[in-house]
């Protein structure tokens, strides 16, 4: 089952090259031990941006969509996701009820999921429905319908990075989750249920919407931004076609085009490679962009000797040195940027949650609410069902 790529001898130094404590692997080797004997009953997920001390332990690591598959596809009893808490709340929506997620610590959130609330959602809504003259897409008789093409209707889609109560937001609203890795696939569903004269409200990240809908060949004076408190700003707020949130992630945020820059002078024959949480000067500027998933396979697909510049989080970009001494890896921004929340999973909060499910309690447990599962498994559903 295991996919496992980082081994414990690997994990003798972290990203920064410095060795680990004997503590730290004290604590990797009791978390092993309680791995074996938790056996099937566990299931254990990590994120691509987790710290190497937490990954070496994951069944499996990828990125959100592909963990989120993972889950539902899984009959472990626990599941305990080294992610953060929106990624536990979907694992939660789509287990069922015998199944546990647990969240090694429940701090671990994300910046930018913060940026859209359901209150605040629920206000661009209703406002953005009075102002563009569009429809709800739901049938009103029956408002957990499944959303069917139509026109001039708009569809809301919101990135995976969002809580479940805006999941459900969506699902009762005709429209569906997407990732970075499906957001195309999922944008062309969408614009196929809003018709011609129809949009999509985009949340809360407003660039892997832009970067989508401009390599869908949308004008970027088509996609204004919806700013709470402000409303929709933008050269033409008359007819948009993607109505993008004001989120950001912080992490992407800090790559530019001078890094890019920086090292196309530094290695004229290297490549670029970003993600699309960049901001589109940088996903323009560079070879290529796409998800952890997209980013790993591309280094992969590369011949020894290749010089490769890459803006996504370090943990990432050090396990991919790591992973290929033949290449040149490194992440554009030297001044190195973990992902804050995704890195207070930290090895001892792994082995105090399994500790305690040895021990027959489950700890830090994620329970989506019932009243927000319906609508939420819906659009998760519906994601999953459209081809990447
Ligand atoms: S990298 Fe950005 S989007 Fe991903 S969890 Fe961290 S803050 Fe959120």
């Amino acid at each position: 089952m295991s996919n496992m790529s980082v081994s414990l001898e690997m994990c003798a130094v972290d990203f920064m090259g410095e060795e680990l404590s004997p503590e730290e692997v004290a604590i990797a080797e009791r978390i092993t031990e309680l791995k074996a004997t938790l056996g099937d009953r566990l299931l254990v997920l990590g994120h691509h941006y987790q710290r190497d001390s937490i990954v070496m332990h994951a069944d499996f690591i990828g990125d959100s969509f592909m963990l989120s598959q993972k889950a539902a596809e899984s009959d472990a009893e626990f599941i305990v996701f080294c992610g953060v808490h929106f990624m536990a709340e979907s694992a939660d929506i789509l287990t069922s009820k015998d199944q546990s997620v647990v969240l090694p610590n429940l701090r671990a959130g994300c910046s930018m999921a913060d940026m859209a609330t359901l209150v605040e959602v629920e206000v661009a809504w209703k406002q953005l429905l009075e102002e563009t003259g569009m429809d709800d897409p739901i049938d009103k008789e029956d408002p957990i319908s499944l959303a069917k093409p139509g026109d001039g209707y708009i569809v809301p889609v919101t990135y995976m990075n969002s809580s479940a109560d805006l999941k459900d937001f969506v699902g009762r609203h005709g429209g569906v989750v997407c990732t970075s890795s499906n957001a195309e696939g999922v944008l062309n569903w969408a614009f196929e249920r809003a018709g011609e004269n129809g949009a999509v409200l985009f949340f809360p990240d407003q660039h892997l919407g832009r970067n989508t809908g401009l390599k869908m060949g949308i004008p970027k004076s088509k996609m204004p931004v919806w700013v709470p408190n402000m409303g929709l700003m933008g050269e033409d707020t008359n007819n948009p076609r993607i109505v993008l949130w004001h989120g950001f992630c912080s992490v992407h945020k800090r790559f530019t085009v001078s890094q890019i820059e920086n090292f196309r002078e530094r290695f004229p024959d290297g490549k670029v490679i970003v993600h699309p949480e960049c901001e589109a000067e940088v996903v323009n500027a560079a070879d290529s962009n796409g998800s952890t998933q997209f980013i790993k396979n591309y280094v992969e697909s590369m011949p020894e000797g290749s010089k490769v510049g890459i803006g996504t989080e370090i943990n990432m970009v050090a396990r991919l040195a790591q992973e290929h001494p033949d290449k040149h890896i490194e992440c554009l921004d030297s001044q190195v940027c973990p992902c804050s929340t995704m890195y207070m999973i930290h090895p001892a909060y792994l082995m105090d949650v399994l500790e305690r499910l040895v021990d027959g309690e489950i700890p830090n447990q994620i329970i989506v609410p019932d009243s927000v599962q319906e609508g939420s498994m819906l659009a998760l559903n519906r994601m999953l069902s459209i081809p990447k």
